[in-house]
Parts: structure tokens; sequence; C-alpha cells
């Protein structure tokens, strides 16, 4: 298990994702300019309304920061399903330790992960694409729900080239759940993502250096090989859309 002091921060290495991804003397400007103005511009219209639901993906790092690094007046939260890894849960603090800010955590119902664990089993998602959205709807959307309760707008780290269903990923547009979902950086690559990584010094959860650029529940994340997509280690035994129903529209 990680601790906060070994999280990996920003130092370029043959061996991590800096190393790996991030582009040296790229110039971000630009990407952060337009990246703070839809953060201030959704601040401004949504007020208290406003929430980034942060996965604690390096994505979601990159916002945090900007939000951090700009005083923007936005709240930050997560959902810890239970079923996260140890390094993941380790960034709650490394945020709290950085920027003084309170991640706010939603966790599923027990009574709900109970019943449903008594009645499939722990390893339930493994079994059928309908049962993995059973446990997904317990362990996320439910939380999610009330993370949303009363938000008039999310902010999400989605980006286009995470994957062909997200190809489309507008910077503001409706969730289909009469919310405005806000991704400040749907235009990003993962070089520049990296890239600020490494000049603003962000931690990260060090499973990116694991080769699993997409991060979600232990048991159902897994490294991808070289000239797999993004998101191919999400779930990987399915032949899926490869989401888990927090950004599918209703
Ligand atoms: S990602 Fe896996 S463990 Fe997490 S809620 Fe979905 S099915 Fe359950």
């Amino acid at each position: 298990m990680s601790t906060i002091s070994s999280l990996p921060w920003a130092q370029p290495d043959a061996g991590n994702a800096i190393g790996l991804y991030a582009q040296p003397g790229l110039d971000l400007s630009a990407r952060i300019e337009a990246a703070v103005a839809r953060l201030q511009d959704a601040s401004i219209q949504h007020g208290d309304g406003l929430v980034q639901s942060s996965s604690l993906g390096v994505e979601d790092m990159v916002i945090t920061d900007l939000i951090a690094r700009h005083r923007l007046p936005i709240d930050i939260a997560t959902l810890d399903t239970g079923k996260l890894h140890a390094e993941t849960l380790d960034l709650l603090h490394a945020i709290e330790g950085r920027y003084g800010l309170t991640v706010q955590v939603f966790q599923p119902r027990s009574e709900q992960v109970l019943a449903f664990v008594r009645r499939e089993g722990e390893d339930a998602m493994f079994r059928s694409i309908e049962l993995r959205k059973a446990c997904c709807g317990v362990r996320k959307l439910e939380p999610l729900s009330r993370m949303l309760a009363g938000r008039s707008a999310w902010i999400t780290g989605l980006r286009r080239d995470q994957s062909g269903a997200r190809a489309e990923v507008g910077f503001d547009e409706d969730d289909g759940n009469g919310r405005r979902k806000i991704s400040p950086i749907a235009d990003w690559s993962w070089a520049e993502v990296w890239s600020y990584v490494e000049q603003f010094a962000l931690p990260y959860n060090p499973l990116h250096d694991q080769f699993m650029p997409s991060i979600g529940c232990a048991p159902c994340t897994r490294a991808i090989a070289v000239g797999e997509d993004f998101r191919a280690g999400r779930w990987w035994w399915e032949d899926s859309s490869k989401e888990c129903g927090l950004h599918a529209k209703s």
C-alpha cells in the first residue's frame, strides 16, 4: 500500500508517466487560459450550484489544480465506491495537504451494498454486463445522485481523445438529467495533461506509472498494453462501451 510520502510528484523519469507522456517545454498557456475561463464562466453562472466531480484521475488532478491555483470558489467532490485502490484514496490527503481544500466524499449506502453482495456475491460484475452495471448503480450512480442533488452543473475531466464514445464531448453540455456538464479540458491531449503535471509539479496516482491511464475500481481496472485503447483496461473482460453510466445521457 502506498503512503502519501510515496506519491509521485512531478519528476520526469524514463519509467514514469511524466517521462513517457509529457513533452518538455510544451507551451500550455493558451490551453490553460481557455480552461480557466471556462471554469470562471461556470462559477459565475452556477455559483454554489457547481461542483467538480473528481475521479481523482490525472485529468481531474489538473482541474483541481486550476481551481485551487486560480482561487475559484468551486466545491470538489468524489465517489468512494468502497472498491478503490489505496493509491487512489491517498490522493484525498494529497489534495488536502497541498491546497488546504477538503474534498467531499460520497460513499454508497452500506445497506444497498450489503444486500447486493449477499444476493450476487463480491465478484458479480464478472458474470454479466447487467450485474456489472447493477454494481456500478449501487456503488457509483446512487452516491453520484446525492453529490449532484441541488446542483445545477458539474465539472468533469472528460477529454475527447479518451475514447471514440467521448470524441464529441462538449465544453458545456446537457447531461441529460437537467444539469450542465462542464468539461474544461475536453480538447487537451494526453501529452498536454502530463506536461501540465510536470510543469506545475502535481501529485498524481502512481498507478498511472503502471500503464493504467484510466483508473476506476480495483477489481475492474487493469494495465493496458502498447497499442490498446485508452480505456481498454476498464471492464476489460467486456465487449462494451467502457462506460459505467456516470456519463451516459438518459
Ligand atoms: S467499477 Fe466495478 S467494482 Fe466499481 S462499481 Fe462498477 S462494477 Fe462495481
